[in-house]
């Protein structure tokens, strides 16, 4: 059936639908990129407390500013809003029809966004808009030197930036003796709250320092760890979902099974009590977002770039590869996992055992593509900071070299067997001309200050790094990872 609130109970046949009438449901979120992740997780939090029969004023509006988001918007719309999520683990497919979403406003419509971030009934606002969404350089620092910044800087009464909408909502509930929202990042950046806290003070900043400095005192931006792989949907995924569960989803998400939410408890305006459904509330989320970050994003960004010029394509296929699932067992446990402070009540080696199983998950077909994407934003936030604490400490970093130079190999463009490599990178032109430079002088890569920040200016990780890739180029990447597990590298 073609999924919509009408064909519910047809799509009931095969899989499980809201224990709630979603038409009773009022707002209380708004949330910013209504992308995959944000469906496969917060959204789920909040089907299961609406399932349990409570929060049901908690309901989330979606919203955006990208042409992306405007096309997202037609496909739900299209289906009242309810997105078919499927979670999969080794031994159980299962769908279950979503329906916490409520609306997704006119991109690009200023007016209207401002307006309901104005609404008193909403208390959250939330975001999923990836780790270069915030405008930040290698240090982790907000630059209000961007262009669409300074734009909104200019006129703030008309933003198109995430961050200027919540400036021009926050002020209009000022301006009305309204209690502000709570803005809650749910992207994987450390202190992605602090983060956030910075992108929406600098931006009122360039227009109003004064209610800049009230934003920073009275606004509340609770940092919080999100964990659950969750794929890019193609037509695979929908084609599966019509064969396997009967229903016609514009875009349903699939996701593993594994789920986890760790938020400090900084919610002055009200929460919906997600603690009932397993989000685990801690007075400080630092411990757990290193774990991850490090552990899982950086385990990710490892393995992507040996896979990519080795030409395999699903992530469970790189984990059956015994090299590189022996690279990425030697690096965390030899290089990253020893630089992690302790968390509490977890086994940091039995948090990687589960990481290698999730990894290894065959159903939910992630890709060695997506995890190779973007690697500008997230090198400088999964791996390196790692081989920055390890270098302050006076650590070798033979491992996480060569992850860095494994990237550098990546982006010269073609795989070890001459296979061409498709970039997704916004800095994928200048990445590129760099890795070629680098064939012959590897320090040409080194360069880019906004990615490797001091890293760069160590030398044993320059001398480290340039030994690698020659080793890369000239032995290739099978031989480099061998030499590497063998400690010869
Ligand atoms: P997606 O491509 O499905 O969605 C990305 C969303 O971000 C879209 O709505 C897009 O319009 C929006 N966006 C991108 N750049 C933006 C910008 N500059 N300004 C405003 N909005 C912008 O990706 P996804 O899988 O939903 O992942 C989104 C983020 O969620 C990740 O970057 C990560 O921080 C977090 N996350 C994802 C996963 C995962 O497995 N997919 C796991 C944990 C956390």
């Amino acid at each position: 059936c073609k999924l919509s609130l009408a064909t519910l109970q047809q799509a009931a046949a095969k899989a499980a639908i809201p224990a709630y009438d979603p038409k009773s449901l009022s707002a209380g979120i708004v949330h910013f990129g209504v992308g995959n992740f944000h469906r496969a997780h917060q959204a789920v939090y909040l089907d299961d407390l609406f399932n349990a029969g409570a929060a049901h004023d908690w309901a989330i509006i979606g919203a955006g500013v990208l042409p992306s988001d405007a096309a997202m918007r037609e496909k739900l719309a299209a289906q009242d809003f309810l997105t078919t999520v499927v979670e999969q683990d080794n031994n159980r497919t299962a769908a279950r029809v979503t329906a916490p979403m409520i609306d997704i406003l006119p991109v690009g419509d200023a007016k209207v966004i401002i307006a309901k971030l104005a609404d008193p009934t909403i208390r959250i606002v939330s975001m999923t808009i990836t780790e270069g969404g915030y405008f930040i350089d290698a240090s982790g620092k907000f630059n209000p030197a961007h262009p669409a910044i300074v734009a909104d800087g200019q006129d703030p009464d008309a933003p198109k930036t995430v961050f200027g909408l919540i400036v021009a909502g926050l002020k209009v509930r000022r301006a009305a003796g309204l209690q502000p929202f709570t803005v809650m990042s749910c992207d994987n950046i450390p202190h992605n709250g602090g983060v956030t806290k910075a992108a929406v003070v600098g931006t009122a900043r360039l227009s109003d320092p004064t209610f800049a400095d009230w934003i920073a005192a009275n606004v509340a931006f609770p940092n919080g760890m999100v964990d659950r792989i969750t794929p890019a949907t193609g037509t695979r995924e929908i084609d599966l979902l019509k064969e396997a569960f009967d229903i016609e989803d514009n875009w349903p998400v699939y996701c593993e099974e594994f789920k986890q939410w760790v938020l400090e408890d900084n919610f002055p305006a009200g929460r919906p009590a997600l603690e009932k459904v397993g989000v685990t509330f801690v007075p400080d989320v630092t411990p757990y977002e290193h774990m991850k970050i490090r552990i899982l994003n950086g385990g990710h960004a490892a393995i992507a770039y040996p896979a990519a010029l080795m030409d395999i394509h699903f992530v469970h296929e790189a984990m059956e590869e015994p090299l590189i699932r022996a690279f990425l067992a030697k690096l965390e446990n030899d290089e990253i996992i020893p630089v992690i402070p302790p968390v509490p009540n977890t086994v940091l080696a039995d948090y990687f055992k589960l990481i290698e199983r999730r990894f290894s998950n065959p159903k939910i077909a992630d890709t060695i593509p997506r995890l190779a994407q973007d690697g500008s934003n997230r090198q400088p936030k999964f791996i390196l900071p790692s081989t920055a604490d390890r270098l302050r400490r006076g650590e070798d970093i033979v491992g996480l070299a060569l992850v860095s130079a494994l990237w550098c190999r990546y982006f010269a463009g073609k795989s070890d067997s001459g296979k061409d490599i498709v970039f997704n990178d916004a800095s994928a032109d200048r990445l590129h001309e760099a890795a070629l430079k680098a064939k012959s002088d590897p320090a040409a890569f080194l360069v880019f200050d906004d990615i490797f920040g001091d890293v760069a200016k160590s030398d044993l990780f320059r001398k480290r790094f340039a030994h690698a890739l020659k080793t890369l180029w000239e032995k290739g990447t099978r031989a480099t990872l061998q030499l590497y597990l063998d400690n010869k590298l």
